[in-house]
């Protein structure tokens, strides 16, 4: 306990600039002040949450960015108990149908290896090769010239190997398309399913990597004298909260006073000049009225901006600038998303459950968008009970022009998508239009690079750390996770400041 109050002294008064008031950002800031540490979190637009972004307006709640999250994260599990959040979680109804289309008709993706079987998803063909994957696979193509083929293999060439044409076709591309706005030949499967790309890694086959990491996470698991509450509130599936997303960042950032969140601030560089004393960085910003803000001192910096904001900001070290063209362009899906709702008596033919993805296969059948949730259906309080209320996803890599295409166009898109899907008939009630232009980094094929700048950024500039869904994935639950990892070290490298310059006994 002595060596507790020591490190707590040891970071107190210490001080945090952390930029960006996304989740990942937020949940840094929240878990360095909960630690004790001064933080200040700078935040260019005039709210928080960043692609969280929930609207309520005449008796209608949506979400304009991310609409669910789940739990996998340990992080995500202590946010919630500490933030007292558990109370307005809210779980989809039935959110294990979920659909996908194939023959220009919705058809229920199957759970279980029993549904697999007498799902129309699949051709007979094709379930047999899941079910014969420990035998069927395939290596990697050890021919290519590149020592580690497989670091830049994409997402439709490793479940090509595994489980052939018609699971990348029908499974990986509506699932891809409708999780990162992307293709599943663009993608690098190592950056985009890690955990599936080091089970090959380990066991070859996909199917008995699971089953044996599964397996070995339950006995882990018994062995425990206490069960995790993480782990069995995490299988639950994915979840929202009453009155919609927006309540957690803002929840994260309740306690932060006007001084500790500068909101309708962006940042536009950052100084750092080592010496004996801390305080080494600084930082400027700016706000819309172009009021240059004080230029204030602080001993660490997270950074949870998009890194093409990053490339934008001016870098000093040791009074010299410190270029950043050594970060890699990145690529970025632009993405719509629209809300309609419509009279119940007009949708003919309703689905119950989460929502339906739209393989690329099926545009032949006329279909324009990427995929639809069924928002009212999975919560019903998001609007009047005479109504269903709809978000659906347009453009990303399949469609780019389109994802920027007029509020009317893309009405007129959505309701022929719905009115083959659902049986919707007439014009919707209400529509509401968003549009994303940087939705999602794309991790594709040389996202290596982007990583190694990352890495290089934080060696070069001691007391910089990078956090956010441009690193280690998308999802809100890895964002959350990326930002607390951030903020542990910070603590490490502050404690470990304090002992270089602890005076010689
Ligand atoms: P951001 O939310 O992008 O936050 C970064 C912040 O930095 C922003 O607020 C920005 O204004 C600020 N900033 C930028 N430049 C500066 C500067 N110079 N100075 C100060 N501040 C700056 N994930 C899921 O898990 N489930 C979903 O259902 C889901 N759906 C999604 C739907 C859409 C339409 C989108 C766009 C994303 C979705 N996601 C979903 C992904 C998820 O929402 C994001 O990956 C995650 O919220 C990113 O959080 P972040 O903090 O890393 O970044």
């Amino acid at each position: 306990a002595s060596n507790a109050v020591a490190d707590h002294d040891k970071l107190s008064g210490k001080r945090v600039a952390v930029v960006g008031a996304g989740v990942s950002g937020l949940a840094a800031a929240y878990k360095l002040k909960s630690k004790g540490l001064n933080v200040t979190v700078f935040e260019a637009d005039g709210r928080v949450g960043g692609k969280l972004r929930s609207v309520l307006r005449d008796g209608l709640i949506w979400d304009e960015g991310a609409n669910t999250m789940t739990e996998a994260e340990p992080e995500v599990g202590s946010l919630l108990d500490d933030l007292g959040l558990r109370e307005k979680q809210q779980f989809p109804i039935s959110q294990k149908k979920r659909y996908i289309v194939r023959n220009g008709l919705p058809v229920m993706i199957p759970t279980n290896p029993i549904a697999l079987v007498t799902s129309s998803v699949l051709s007979t063909q094709s379930k047999f090769q899941i079910l014969l994957e420990p035998f069927l696979w395939k290596k990697n193509d050890s021919s290519s010239k590149v020592s580690d083929a497989s670091v830049l293999e994409s997402v439709s060439g490793f479940f090509q190997r595994h489980f052939g044409q018609e699971v990348v076709d029908y499974l990986i591309d509506p699932f891809v398309g409708g999780t990162s706005a992307a293709d599943p030949e663009s993608l690098s499967m190592k950056h985009s399913f890690p955990d599936l790309w080091n089970i090959e890694k380990s066991f070859g086959s996909i199917i008995v990597g699971a089953i044996r990491t599964k397996f070995a996470a339950k006995g882990s698991k018994s062995g425990e004298t206490k069960s995790s509450p993480g782990t069995k509130k995490g299988s639950r599936g994915s979840f929202s909260f009453k009155g919609g997303m927006q309540i957690l960042p803002d929840m994260l950032c309740k306690d932060l006073s006007r001084d500790e969140l500068n909101l309708d601030s962006k940042v536009l560089s950052l100084s750092y000049n080592a010496g004996p004393r801390q305080e080494n960085w600084s930082l400027s910003c700016v706000s819309h009225n172009e009021t240059q803000r004080p230029n204030l001192q602080y001993d660490a910096v997270i950074m949870t901006a998009p890194l093409c904001n990053v490339k934008e900001m001016k870098v000093m070290k040791g009074g010299q600038p410190f270029k950043l063209n050594f970060l890699p362009e990145i690529n970025y899906m632009p993405l719509s998303v629209i809300i309609t709702t419509f009279a119940k008596e007009k949708v003919k033919k309703p689905l119950e459950g989460f929502g339906v993805l739209i393989p690329s296969k099926e545009q032949k059948h006329g279909f324009k968008t990427l995929g639809t949730l069924f928002s009212s259906m999975m919560f019903p309080d998001r609007c009047p009970s005479d109504l269903h209320l709809y978000t659906t996803f347009i453009g990303g890599s399949r469609n780019q022009e389109l994802a920027k295409a007029s509020t009317d166009e893309l009405k007129q898109v959505v309701t022929s998508d719905l009115q083959r899907l659902l049986g919707v008939e007439g014009e919707p009630v209400f529509v509401n239009h968003i549009c994303w232009n940087k939705a999602f980094p794309l991790y594709d094929r040389s996202y290596d690079a982007v990583m190694e700048a990352i890495d290089k950024m934080e060696k070069d500039l001691p007391g910089f750390f990078y956090a956010g869904n441009h690193r280690g994935g998308l999802s809100v639950g890895k964002s959350i996770s990326s930002g607390c990892k951030a903020a542990d070290l910070v603590i490490s490298y502050l404690e470990s400041c304090s002992n270089d310059n602890k005076p010689e006994d």
